[in-house]
C-alpha cells in the first residue's frame, strides 16, 4: 500500500468519526485549475509587479486607472478558469453530510462554481464589484464589459465612480462577518482539513489553532511545509486531486466525472 493510500484511509476514518469537519483551502487547491500559486517563486502572478504596491486600497482610491490597469489582468487570468476535481471532491463530501463548510483564502470563486453551499470566502471574491459611493454591486461579466468599454480602462458604476472588486485589497481589513464565521466554524470543528494553504497568512493561519485549542484535530494536504506540520494528525504532501480522490475512495465515494455547468 502506498503512503498516500495509508494516509487516505486514516483521513477517511477521521472524517467518518468526526461530528464536524471543516475545510480550509488556499491557493494550492486552484493550481490544478491552471491558477498559479503566487507564492511559488518564478511561477506566480505577481512576479512583474509588487501587488502590495498596486493592489492596495490607497492606490484604488487615489489612482483607479493605475489600479485597474493592473487588476484587469487579474480578472482576465482568473475569470475563465474552471473548478477542478479537488473542488468537486469537497462538494461531494458536503453532499454526503461529511463536510460542514469550506473556508477559503482564494478569491477565484471556484468553490462556489463547483457547487459548495456553505462557503466562507475570507478574502472576498472576484464574483462581483461594488461602488464605494452608492453601494451598487455589479457581477463579474458586467464589470469586464464595463472595463472593455471604458477609454481609461476603469469599470465604473452608473453613478460614474470607479468600481472596486469584491476582494480584500492590501491595506483593507478582512470582512468582519466572514472572519467571525470562520472562527466559529474552526473552533467548533472536530477535524479541519487544511488543503493547499501554507498557513502563513494571518488571521486565516490562526484558524487551525482554534480547532486544535478546542480539542479537535487537523489534517494537512499541502505540498510545502507549514508551521503546523508537527501538530497534524495526517499529513499528505502530494497532488491534491489524487489525494482527495484517494480519501473519497476510502470512504466508498467517487468524484463525478462531469464538469460543472457554467454558472
Ligand atoms: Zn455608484
Amino acid at each position: 500500500m502506498s503512503v498516500t493510500e495509508t494516509a487516505a484511509i486514516r483521513l477517511a476514518e477521521l472524517i467518518r468519526e468526526a461530528d464536524s469537519v471543516v475545510a480550509l483551502t488556499g491557493a494550492g487547491i486552484s493550481v490544478p485549475s491552471g491558477i498559479p500559486d503566487f507564492r511559488s517563486p518564478g511561477t506566480g502572478l505577481w512576479t512583474r509587479v509588487n501587488p502590495m504596491e498596486v493592489a492596495h486600497i490607497d492606490v484604488f482610491r487615489r489612482d483607479p486607472e493605475r489600479f485597474w490597469s493592473y487588476y484587469a489582468t487579474r480578472f482576465q487570468t482568473l475569470g475563465d478558469k474552471q473548478p477542478n476535481r479537488a473542488h468537486l471532491a469537497l462538494v461531494e463530501l458536503e453532499h454526503a453530510g461529511l463536510l460542514d463548510a469550506v473556508i477559503t483564502q482564494n478569491i477565484d470563486r471556484l468553490h462556489a462554481r463547483a457547487g459548495t453551499q456553505e462557503l466562507v470566502e475570507v478574502h472576498g471574491s472576484i464574483a462581483d464589484s461594488t461602488c464605494l459611493v452608492c453601494g451598487l454591486t455589479y457581477e463579474l461579466e458586467d464589470v469586464r464589459a464595463r472595463h472593455e468599454g471604458a477609454v481609461d480602462g476603469v469599470p465604473r458604476c452608473d453613478c460614474g465612480q470607479a468600481l472596486k472588486p469584491g476582494v480584500v485589497l492590501f491595506g483593507e481589513l478582512l470582512p468582519v462577518a466572514a472572519i467571525t464565521r470562520a472562527q466559529e466554524l474552526a473552533a467548533g470543528a472536530d477535524l479541519m482539513l487544511c488543503i493547499g494553504s501554507s498557513l502563513e497568512v494571518y488571521p486565516v493561519a490562526a484558524l487551525p489553532d482554534s480547532t486544535l485549542d478546542a480539542g479537535g484535530q487537523i489534517a494537512i494536504l499541502t505540498q510545502g511545509p507549514t508551521p503546523l506540520d508537527r501538530r497534524a494528525t495526517v499529513h499528505m504532501r502530494g497532488d491534491v486531486v489524487q489525494e482527495l480522490e484517494a480519501v473519497l475512495g476510502a470512504l466508498g465515494m467517487t468524484i463525478p466525472e462531469a464538469p460543472p455547468l457554467e454558472l
